[in-house]
């Protein structure tokens, strides 16, 4: 059935199509913390004046720049809380950007307000996470698809009607249902209405943020094969948001990973998943639970939390977990000298072993053998502090301060001295799979 109202195919949209249909330069979006009325009020009736105001910055996003193809699906993945909903958002200026540039078609969203803003919105859309809470429940699906195309004045009622049925059947859902209520479908259904809605007011890019991520395996599936269908025929560009990286190499054509705010790593599909370079996308595809039940679970998950945005590390911000972090220059170790070192300094900063003497430590973590030189002695004073026989830690191996001023000490004279912690990385790549570009943020890839 072919959609009556105007909804532009994909060869309408190639018809205007040159070069990129979305560019991020530099964009950022940091959060001052506490933001609202009394956000971040602190009160204190020794000073004066007795009230003052602490925002601390978030740096939900910062300095991303992508460009994302017409027609293409750019995955964008990472853990929880790593800035990807908060991009989403931005580049729909949902989110105000705190920095950079956001042209659509050329054209910077930025510099739009008022009813040029109002009007470039119905280009692009948002598909949310949850379906459930996403649809008005005293609403109709009928209404629910329909709003968009009121609040942007298009057709009249009879032809809003119209357009909404065809919808449903595009999105696989039967038209009949338009007088329903969305507490009569299921999640997957749900999702669907959304997506009608979302595709009323033909839009052009759609940000999809985490859409079939609530959703049970076999459904998601499903849903999303419709919006490849719905891509393929109305010329679409979608931004795919997941944690999830079956899903995001179900749909996606390029992939970006992103860490605390960073995009680390953009690749075409193939090239990402056969051919990662980013130590943070290794371990997210090591972490892929693996279906053969004679292995367990997932593999390789990342150690450690993500450290927090308001104080996100210098130069590389995955240097804190990073399995790869390279040597200080200052030191002349060898590989398998500095390999024992890192794990040595991970393991005393997360407190992973229980105490034991100095002999023990150089043996279980240095095959008994310290490194020469300067970073030797270092690694020597480290020990004195937490082996449970030194003079230094001996009674006190328990005692924190000691395990805090070793942790200090190797993190001073090893972590802060890479280059990873002096240098933000960005290192343009050969792909070995497909022509597209490649880039890691990763000083590995120098
Ligand atoms: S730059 Fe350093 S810390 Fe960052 S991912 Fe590469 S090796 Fe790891």
């Amino acid at each position: 059935m072919a959609v009556s109202s105007d909804l532009r195919t994909s060869e309408a949209r190639d018809a205007d199509r040159d070069g990129p249909l979305l560019e991020l330069e530099g964009v950022s979006k940091y959060f001052g913390q506490g933001s609202g009325l009394f956000g971040g009020l602190q009160y204190d009736p020794d000073t004066f004046p007795p009230i003052s105001v602490d925002r601390e910055r978030v740096e939900a996003v910062d300095d991303v720049s992508l460009e994302i193809q017409p027609g293409e699906t750019l995955g964008l993945v990472g853990e929880s809380g790593c800035g990807k909903s908060t991009l989403g958002r931005t580049i729909l200026r949902l989110l105000e950007p705190t920095d950079g540039e956001i042209l659509f078609r050329g054209e910077n969203l930025a510099d739009l307000s008022g009813e040029e803003l109002r009007q470039m919105r119905s280009e692009l859309q948002m598909i949310f996470q949850d379906p459930q809470s996403s649809l008005d429940p005293r609403m109709k699906v009928g209404q629910i698809i329909e709003e968009p195309m009121r609040a942007h004045g298009m057709l009249d009622d009879e032809g809003r009607e119209a357009r909404a049925k065809e919808l449903l059947e595009k999105v696989g859902l039967d038209p009949r249902h338009y007088n329903r209520y969305p507490h009569a479908f299921s999640g997957g259904q749900r999702q669907r209405i959304n997506l009608a809605r979302a595709l009323s007011v033909d839009p052009e890019f759609v940000v999809c943020d985490e859409p079939v991520s609530a959703l049970d395996v076999s459904i998601q599936a499903q849903v999303l094969n419709t919006m490849e269908r719905l891509q393929e025929e109305f010329g679409l560009t979608y931004l795919f948001i997941a944690h999830d990286l079956s899903v995001i190499r179900h749909i996606s054509d390029r992939v970006a990973v992103m860490y605390l705010g960073h995009i680390v790593e953009v690749a075409e599909k193939e090239e990402l998943f056969e051919n990662p370079q980013h130590p943070y996308t290794k371990a997210l595809l090591e972490s892929i639970p693996v279906p053969d039940p004679r292995e367990s679970g997932a593999r390789g998950v990342l150690e450690g939390e993500v450290p927090s945005p308001t104080e996100p590390p210098s130069g590389c911000r995955f240097r804190t977990r990073c399995p790869e972090l390279i040597a200080p220059e200052a030191y002349d170790l060898t590989e398998a000298e500095w390999s024992h070192t890192r794990a040595f300094m991970r393991a005393v900063k997360r407190r992973t072993f229980e105490p034991m003497s100095a002999a023990e430590l150089r043996r279980e973590f240095f095959g008994g053998d310290l490194p020469g030189g300067e970073a030797g002695e270092i690694v020597a004073d480290a020990i004195d502090m937490i082996a449970t026989d030194s003079d230094h830690g001996g009674e006190s191996a328990d005692d924190r301060s000691d395990w805090t001023a070793a942790t200090d000490l190797l993190l001073e004279s090893f972590a802060e001295r890479s280059i990873c912690a002096r240098e933000r990385p960005a290192y343009d790549l050969e792909p070995v799979h497909g022509s597209g570009a490649h880039f890691a943020a990763c000083h590995r890839r120098r």
